[in-house]
């Protein structure tokens, strides 16, 4: 099979790593290499780094107006709705995403483009009511420099766009670091920055290992602003690293999220809530809704409709329309997928359906799988699987599931099936979630604030408030008075 050779974007410039290594990246349909990357190191993530505060510094950036910044993200938007369905192809045969999804995605991410476009020449400080006489005081929200972008692999462009898009809205420049296994899409859609006409080095991408090019990138001194997604001992590492640089940082972690369905919930509309929670993505989604509560007087009912619904699941190439699941990103994945199972089944947790690998398949496959695990201490029950796994267990009064839905380190999301909205709202209220979804799972949009709390990280992504974390507030004071000022041992 052929293969395809990417090069990276540093200052405008379309370059191999300065040591010349590379790597292969697998397809994870079939586990075969496909793509020839550069492997950077330190020495390319500084030339990146530099070349993006360069490009900070530059009149050619710093000169331009908000609105003229505005308008380069909506054509950047433009431009993704353009070459759309190509991205989604690359993205797919890079990660093993469901064409279906890459494809959804790419038709809404030129959103993130346009809705920060418009936010850009937004962003006002305030006079303030100073209670010193004579002065004059007001605040600036100032762009902070070079942002490292850090992405895992299960969403490449949607996970870049949700960082890029603010930064670059709020006057930053940008350094982005894909996973290795999933680079390709985000290398072309670098291309497509250029194109919109963003000077050299507003935007770069480094491609390689987290360990090298990771490492140094988060440590880096000129770097002010780390946006990371990933999991929670990478995270550990990053935190670290931002020591050494005092970067601000926001932190996308995992989750082990809750889908609770009461007794009076749609039966059909709950389990559809639950396989686009679960086995949507192939699980591999921070979000997954991997933890099933569901009340004791519609229980077994539920649980013979999830199985029938998840008998038609069809899996297969990614590629193919018709596909409802794909594979496991990488095989390593996999590997973690059926481990957390088998000590599942070690620890007394009973697989209701799935549980292995389907029969007569190459490439890094799963089935999608359902345990009943009644112990809410089982592993399967308190650890991300980021694969098609749900552990699902079962409840009797409303006080029970909020405590089993608290029950984890994580708290990234959560979802409430129920006719009764008042229950739904105190539900939402109390739950230890970013996010939560009442009636429904996994909707996202450009406008509405994602992220966590405890193991699934601080910060939010998306909204308004998502462009004001890449600004910090500069505060001005202007004597008014004729004096001159006095007494230098006083405060003012
Ligand atoms: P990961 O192993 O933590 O890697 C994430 C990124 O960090 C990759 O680009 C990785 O590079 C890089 N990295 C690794 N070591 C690093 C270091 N020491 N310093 C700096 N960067 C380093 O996560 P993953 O396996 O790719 O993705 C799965 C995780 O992401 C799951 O836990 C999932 O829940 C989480 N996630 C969260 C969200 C959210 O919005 N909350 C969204 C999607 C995924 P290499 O892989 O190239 O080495």
């Amino acid at each position: 099979m052929s293969q395809t050779h990417f090069k990276m974007l540093i200052g405008g410039q379309q370059v191999d790593a300065l040591s010349g290594r590379t790597y292969a990246s697998q397809n994870p349909a079939t586990g075969e290499a496909w793509a020839i990357l550069p492997d950077a190191d330190a020495a390319d993530a500084d030339r990146a780094v530099r070349a993006a505060h360069d490009a900070f510094r530059s009149p050619a950036w710093r000169g331009l107006t908000a609105t003229a910044r505005g308008k380069l993200l909506r054509r950047l938007g433009d431009l993704v709705a353009q070459h759309g369905e190509k991205l989604a192809e690359l993205e797919t045969r890079d990660n093993g995403k469901l064409i279906r999804e890459t494809r959804g995605q790419l038709a809404y991410l030129p959103e993130f483009f346009h809705y920060a476009g418009g936010l850009a020449d937004k962003l006002e400080g305030s006079t303030l009511p100073i209670d010193k006489a004579d002065m004059f005081a007001f605040t600036v929200p100032e762009p902070l420099g070079v942002v490292a972008a850090i992405i895992p692999w299960n969403s490449p462009l949607y996970l870049t766009a949700i960082k890029l898009a603010p930064a670059l809205a709020a006057g930053n420049t940008i350094v982005v670091k894909p996973s290795e296994h999933a680079s390709a899409s985000i290398l072309r859609f670098a291309a497509l920055a250029r194109e919109a006409g963003f000077p050299d080095g507003v935007v770069n991408v480094v491609t390689g290992f987290g360990a090298g090019a990771g490492t140094a990138l988060t440590s880096h001194p000129l770097v002010r602003r780390v946006a990371f997604t990933g999991g929670p001992s990478t995270a550990r590492h990053v935190i670290r690293a931002t020591a050494d640089n005092f970067a601000k940082l926001s932190l996308e972690l995992g989750g082990k999220s809750a889908n609770i369905v009461f007794d009076d919930a749609d039966l059909e509309g709950a389990v559809n809530g639950a396989v686009a929670g679960v086995y949507a993505a192939s699980g591999q989604s921070c979000v997954a809704g991997s933890r099933l509560l569901v009340q004791a007087g519609i229980y077994d009912r539920f649980v013979a409709a999830l199985k029938e619904r998840m008998a038609r699941i069809a899996i297969g190439d990614p590629l193919d329309p018709a596909s409802d699941m794909g594979p496991m990103a990488t095989e390593q994945q996999l590997g973690i997928v059926e481990s957390m199972v088998e000590r599942a089944r070690e620890q007394g947790a009973q697989v209701l359906a799935g549980g292995q690998r389907p029969a007569g398949r190459a490439g890094w496959f799963y089935e999608p799988t359902l345990i009943a695990a009644e112990t809410p201490t089982l592993d399967i029950v308190q650890n991300e699987v980021f694969g098609p796994v749900a552990a699902i267990m079962r409840f009797e009064t409303e006080a029970e599931a909020l405590e089993l839905a608290n029950g984890t380190e994580y708290a990234l999301a959560a979802g409430i099936w129920t006719r009764d909205m008042a229950r739904g709202h105190r539900f939402a209220r109390d739950v230890h979630a970013g996010i939560v979804w009442v009636n429904t799972y996994r909707a996202v949009s450009a406008m509405a604030p994602i992220g966590g709390y405890g193991a699934s990280g601080y910060g939010r992504e998306g909204g308004i408030h998502a462009v004001l974390d890449y600004t910090e507030l500069k505060t001005v004071w202007v004597n008014l008075s004729e004096q001159p000022m006095g007494d230098p041992f006083v405060m003012r």
